[in-house]
């Protein structure tokens, strides 16, 4: 069975959210923890983490298949003290909320380094890392591939394992694969050569067993262009015919996709809706 969701918007309620993912063809979902623009994070009522709970039962949702994104003002590379300490405190409350919500996996970007260096930057990550996963129990960080623009760490899987070789606990990390940031790195996944390379550099690098969530978005921008611009399902430079291909491999297949395509529920309804056909044709 194919995993399958979108990021959903909260503004209903979260616990409005497994439902309304049953009602666009999913089975999978990513959501914010709080508002990805502000610092403000707060762990959410008990009635709200009741009422979430029960929906996810109902609906018959795997904790497996639930994700949390971090906010976007999160720094974990910054070369600045007080950046740096307030984004461990905002992972520390975002991990918070996932373990209130029963939510296993916390996706980050690993961060910038704001032209301090990406060794630097590396070993601020690492740190912050240790310290998050000091003060929370359980909740395992997905450390996502980011578009190669300014000075983003983690466009490239030997980063990433740089990461991984510097934290304490690396069983608590996991990554995510995004087909859009991917593509602006240029792994060429519309290929059959070209997804069993990046397969294979995952695998070197820290181990196709981390691969967690698969964040599934077509590409406005043609492959090593890196101005992550995401684009719905069959529309982008990726396109139906490369998507055909990185799906038939049974290492995608038996993880979650979540688009993060433009659009909200209606237009990622539409997305899986395509997503599915395309499966139809393999
Ligand atoms: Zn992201
Ligand atoms: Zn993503
Ligand atoms: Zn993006």
């Amino acid at each position: 069975m194919i995993l399958i969701g979108a990021h959903m918007p909260t503004t209903n309620g979260i616990d409005k959210v497994p439902q309304e993912t049953v009602r666009i063809g999913g089975n999978a979902f990513q959501v914010f923890g709080h508002n990805p623009r502000t610092w403000r994070a707060q762990i959410p009522s008990q009635s709200k983490v009741k009422s979430f709970k029960e929906q996810m039962v109902k609906h018959k949702f795997l904790s497996s298949s639930a994700f949390c994104h971090s906010g976007y003002l999160m720094n974990l590379a910054s070369p600045k003290d007080d950046m740096w300490e307030k984004s461990i405190q905002l992972l520390i409350t975002e991990m918070k909320i996932c373990l209130s919500l029963g939510i296993k996996f916390l996706n980050i970007h690993p961060g910038s380094h704001l032209n301090s260096g990406e060794t630097q930057g590396i070993s601020r990550i690492a740190k912050a890392i240790d310290l998050a996963l000091e003060k929370v129990s359980e909740v395992i960080l997905l450390l996502e591939n980011v578009s190669p623009k300014g000075a983003n760490i983690g466009y490239k899987f030997s980063q990433i394992k740089d990461i991984l070789d510097n934290v304490s606990e690396p069983r608590r990390i996991g990554i995510t694969y995004d087909t859009c940031h991917g593509f602006d790195a240029g792994y060429d996944i519309t290929s059959m050569e070209g997804v069993r390379k990046l397969l294979d550099e995952i695998e070197n690098n820290v181990g196709l067993e981390k691969l967690k969530m698969i964040h599934l978005n077509d590409s406005k921008a043609p492959l090593g262009k890196a101005l992550d611009r995401h684009e719905n399902i069959g529309r982008g430079f990726i396109g139906d015919k490369g998507f055909s291909v990185f799906l038939s491999f049974e290492e995608i297949q038996k993880i979650p996709w979540i688009l993060e395509t433009p659009g909200s529920n209606e237009e990622h309804a539409q997305d899986i809706r395509h997503v599915k056909e395309i499966l139809g044709m393999m």
